[in-house]
């Protein structure tokens, strides 16, 4: 089975692993803040806070700006279900803002219609996520015009997004966002096994991102309450969890950052050969905003009778995936009130969408694999 995504592991990684743990540290040791300070200059952003999923990540983030009872979370139907999780973690309430049927991203046009009904009804959204599917910004001059004129804060999901970069500026820089989220999930760009960071250029966030990542607990004098009697003393001064990243996966992130051009490059380049290679086929191509750069996590299709599609390419050996279910649609959301029709676009996207394999170790002799299995099964559909 070719995959649709997965890791790559060299020989540095395991390097970079083993001396973690022929070492004195296994969390919270030296690693953990090196792989920070290389994220953040990597992306752009003043601070990192690393942690043990995006999951978490997205959870700080929403604390850390204050989300809670009462308030309201919007993110887009098109995106894994964290995204929205988060928003119900605090106590909030949560909703959706429909997809451009041409990025799968949310629409502004979309966002900026539901935040005037929501202003005149009183429900403005504490906080908005917008998610930059498959490695692709959403317009985030656009969004976070709209989120500034309406007070609103701003979260990226750029899970699918590490390298990917837009108007010049890395996805991660937060020039439109409070808080920018990564996964280093392995099927994601590169890979702490399972990991997460939050990036900002706020200090006072940063500072509460990382009282919650670790129980709400610090020894930082500059921060106590109380005047410390010794070394051994710490307040605890709000309830946190324990979110954090261990040095074993901070090294593995560490030795893989190194390899992030060389993943993006063979990411875009891959992508670029699909897009040749199935200009004749009966499918809709993703289409690359000229504003950016993706990072290309993913490389959605959308095509006719996908559930065929879908088998032939499985049967075939082809390890193909949809993404996503729209999150309205789960039986979960659905008992929350949520029902079909409601996001149109994100459901007719779903109901045509294939990612085909994409990841750093695929061949080209595997693409072309894929591409001629794609291009029988579109033939038994005509
Ligand atoms: C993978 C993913 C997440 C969750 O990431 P974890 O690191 O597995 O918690 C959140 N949002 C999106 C869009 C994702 O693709």
């Amino acid at each position: 089975m070719i995959p649709y995504g997965r890791q790559d592991i060299t020989a540095e990684d395991i390097a970079a692993v083993e001396a973690v743990l022929r070492s004195d540290f296994l969390t919270q040791g030296p690693a953990v803040p090196a792989f920070e300070q290389a994220l953040a200059a990597a992306c752009g952003a003043g601070r990192a806070v690393a942690v043990n999923s995006a999951t978490s990540a997205l959870h700080i983030a929403c604390m850390a700006l204050g989300l809670g009872p009462g308030d309201w979370l919007w993110t887009t139907p098109n995106s894994f279900v964290a995204s929205a999780n988060c928003g119900l973690y605090c106590g909030a309430e949560v909703d959706f803002v429909d997809i451009d049927p041409r990025t799968y991203n949310m629409c502004p046009v979309a966002l900026a219609e539901k935040l005037a009904q929501a202003a005149a009804t009183g429900r403005l959204p504490k906080v908005l996520i917008p998610v930059h599917f498959a490695g692709q910004s959403a317009d985030m001059a656009a969004i976070g015009a709209l989120a500034r004129q309406y007070g609103v804060r701003v979260i990226e999901d750029a899970s699918h997004a590490v390298g990917a970069s837009h108007e010049g500026l890395p996805v991660g820089a937060c020039a439109h966002s409070d808080v920018v989220v990564m996964s280093f999930h392995p099927v994601k760009i590169i890979t702490t096994a399972e990991g997460g960071v939050a990036l900002t250029n706020d200090p006072a966030l940063a500072q509460a991102m990382e009282l919650y990542r670790s129980h709400g607990v610090t020894r930082d004098p500059a921060l106590m309450q109380t005047t410390p009697e010794g070394g051994w003393c710490y307040d605890q001064l709000v309830l946190g969890y324990n979110y954090r990243m261990t040095d074993i996966q901070a090294a593995l992130g560490l030795s893989q950052l190194q390899r992030l051009p060389a993943y993006l490059a063979r990411r875009r380049a891959l992508a670029a050969r699909y897009d040749a290679l199935l200009a004749e086929l009966p499918v809709v191509r993703p289409w690359q905003d000229p504003r950016g750069q993706s990072a290309y996590h993913l490389y959605p299709v959308q095509l006719r009778d996908r559930a065929r599609v879908f088998a032939a390419l499985r049967a075939a050996g082809i390890g193909v995936n949809v993404h996503y279910i729209p999150i309205h649609t789960q039986p979960f959301w659905q008992k929350r009130g949520f029902a079909w029709g409601q996001f149109p676009q994100a459901e007719a996207y779903y109901r045509g969408a294939i990612s085909l394999p994409l990841h750093a170790r695929l061949t080209e002799a595997e693409q072309d694999q894929v591409v001629a299995a794609l291009s029988e099964a579109c033939r038994d559909i005509d």
